[in-house]
């Protein structure tokens, strides 16, 4: 056992109590509830650790927690997290409340743990582990940390914008990662982007008598008919003119490396309860599809009664939420507009389709040192086998963060598929948390050595 390996072994317990710390703090993005308290707690777990740390503002967000701590040589490695996290519904979903973290069987649950708060400790306390064994940093480290990131990052953008110098750097290391059915340690260079639209349709002064329904047709069965618009039930393909004309082919490495990609489909679709991939694709056009294909997902519909029993109407008002996952260089408020023009075309033109969030994706290129470097390091690290993946079929903000401070990012950190992210008992295995905080200890020490 090396002197880091041990150093990280002795300060465990204390990250872990970090992280406790953290956990016990509510940050609901989404109803603003303990964002706040959280900032100013993150704020205070840098400042205790020596960082620098500034709590930065901006109207109607969250605060932005930017963090350095000093170090030799002239490069700066900026580590990407968010505070926030997803609300805790359903509650009855959760074995032990969710803002109470508890250890059962060697895991740690509690809301936050895998998303994001159990990698934003794992961070700290691997600088914590380098600072012990070698009094500085052998690189500056520089953490951003969000507190929007779960509700679309909503002016993430415009922190970076705004700020560009101060959270300039030289490559980064993003949030989340985990490992896979086959305890593969999954590496992402990228994300897809996001369209969230909000859909609304109000088609009669009032809810009629279902008997009606002779001549009138109602909202429900015309948003329905507007939804299936959308797509093609036999292939997929999203059906909305122009949806398809900005999208960037993914070059032949990228498809080369997705290729060699080896996935167990079987288990999947078990682990997904499912039995067949859309358009009846398999094998390797499947796997293709789900890393570099935009996507059309009905997220929920409303309309009519849905109680006990029978009621016959004819309801005046459908709503729904439909989300697009985006591909480079596809727009989101473009792709909005698309989709108005669309329903317009059809006949739908009383819809109401309202953006609730965009963001663009962004995929950083593979061959870049860094990268390749960390896949390295992660493995060696870890001894694991590394999954190098062009990018995740999820969203984040790199966008902004690789095309206005223009660093190669790669995703990695301390969560696997089974953490049940988003989900009632999230939790982390203990044992990748204590791998997690080596590894990032040996990335930050490898990324100082390649850059004398
Ligand atoms: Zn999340």
């Amino acid at each position: 056992v090396n002197d880091l390996k041990r150093q990280v072994h002795d300060l465990a317990g204390d990250a872990l109590s970090d992280l406790r710390r953290l956990l016990a703090q509510p940050s609901i993005a989404a109803s603003g509830e303990g964002i706040a308290e959280c900032a100013a707690l993150v704020a205070d777990l840098f400042t205790s650790e020596g960082a620098h740390t500034q709590v930065l503002r901006s109207a109607a967000a969250a605060p932005l927690v930017v963090a350095e701590f000093p170090g030799s040589g002239g490069r700066t490695l900026l580590f990407y997290d968010h505070y926030d996290v997803q609300p805790p519904d359903p509650l009855e979903g959760w074995t032990s409340p969710p803002f109470a973290p508890v250890i059962r069987d060697g895991n740690l649950y509690a809301r936050g743990a895998a998303d994001n708060k159990g990698d934003l400790v794992s961070r700290i306390a691997a600088v914590r582990a380098l600072r012990a064994i070698h009094g500085d940093l052998p690189c500056r480290v520089k953490f951003i940390v969000e507190g929007e990131e779960e509700i679309g990052s909503v002016h993430f953008g415009r922190y970076i914008e705004e700020h560009r110098a101060l959270l300039a750097g030289d490559a980064c290391i993003w949030e989340a990662g985990m490992r896979d059915l086959q305890e593969r340690l999954e590496l992402v260079a990228g994300v897809k982007g996001i369209c969230y639209l909000d859909l609304a349709l109000e088609a009669t002064a009032r809810d009629l008598h279902s008997s009606v329904g002779a001549i009138v047709e109602g909202a429900a069965m015309k948003l329905i008919w507007a939804l299936a618009s959308l797509k093609d039930p036999v292939t997929g393909r999203v059906r909305v003119p122009g949806f398809y004309d900005k999208v960037l082919e993914p070059t032949d490495r990228e498809r080369a490396i997705v290729r060699e990609i080896r996935e167990d489909e079987a288990a999947l679709k078990t682990f997904f309860g499912v039995t067949r991939w859309i358009g009846g694709k398999d094998g390797e056009a499947a796997k293709q599809d789900l890393y570099f294909a935009p996507t059309c997902t009905v997220c929920g519909f409303e309309s009519g009664y849905t109680g006990p029993g029978s009621k016959t109407v004819l309801p005046r008002r459908a709503t729904a939420k439909v989300d697009f996952r985006l591909v480079p260089d596809q727009d989101p408020e473009e792709i909005a507009e698309l989709v108005r023009l669309h329903f317009a075309s059809k006949g739908y033109g009383e819809i109401t389709v309202t953006l609730l969030g965009g963001e663009k994706a962004y995929r950083a290129p593979l061959d870049d040192p860094f990268i390749q470097m960390v896949g390295r390091v992660a493995a060696e690290a870890t001894g694991r086998e590394v999954k190098l993946q062009p990018t995740s079929p999820g969203t984040g903000p790199m966008h902004p963060v690789g095309s206005i401070l223009k660093v190669p990012i790669i995703s990695l950190g301390g969560s696997y598929i089974g953490s049940r992210a988003h989900a009632p008992d999230e939790h982390i295995r203990l044992a990748d948390f204590e791998e997690t905080i080596y590894m990032m200890a040996r990335i930050i020490e490898a990324f100082a050595a390649s850059s004398r």
